[in-house]
């Protein structure tokens, strides 16, 4: 898999050093609110796990799946829903967590769908963010890095369902899926 990376933009350690970050501002921010954090399938799972383990904070967790991109680095659109959340949100606090936003219909979607279940709060909290891709706009109140329009993959992220398990991000070389 390392062959097919054209440059590694965070490694393990400067990912876990934000991530940390993350946590703490969010303990901060969420004393006595036992936030519920929903995962967004499948790419944040790492992400979750890492940043729940950073929360000092009594939480719960629930996850969310939409149709993803299938073996294309272009956003397909929005959108269908795979899974829902078990958890009812009414007058809780939600934590949106995200691996990447690129144009940001997917989020967007997915705070008007939630937000249809009257939560006292949603908040985004997204490990990258691709500014110049915006489509759309987006609060994203906890943010890891920005990058600019490359694809990436590693730590939870996949190009047709592979590199999610590289424990770093990188750039995925363009001959691999132009
Ligand atoms: P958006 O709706 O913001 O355009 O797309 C968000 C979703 O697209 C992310 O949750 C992720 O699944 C996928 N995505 C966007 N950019 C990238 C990227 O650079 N690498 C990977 N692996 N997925 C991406």
């Amino acid at each position: 898999m390392k062959n097919d990376i054209e440059k590694i933009l965070f490694d393990e350690s400067k990912i876990l050093k934000k991530v940390q970050d993350l946590g703490l501002r969010i303990s901060e921010d969420y004393k006595a609110k036992n936030p519920v954090l929903i995962c967004i399938l499948r790419g944040s799972v790492i992400f979750l796990s890492d940043l729940m383990k950073n929360i000092s904070v009594p939480l719960e967790i629930d996850f969310f799946s939409l149709s993803s991109y299938g073996a294309s680095t272009k956003s397909s659109g929005i959108v269908k829903i795979r899974k829902d959340i078990d958890t009812e949100i009414t007058g809780r606090h939600v934590i949106v967590v995200e691996d990447i936003v690129d144009s940001g219909l997917t989020l967007k979607y997915i705070e008007e769908y939630l937000s249809k279940h009257n939560p006292s709060s949603i908040k985004i909290c997204a490990l990258l963010d691709k500014p110049k891709a915006h489509k759309t706009e987006i609060k994203i109140h906890y943010k890891g890095f920005e990058i600019g329009n490359e694809f990436v993959v590693g730590y939870g992220l996949d190009f047709a369902e592979k590199y999610r398990n590289l424990p770093y991000i990188g750039i995925l070389k363009k001959e691999i899926y132009s």
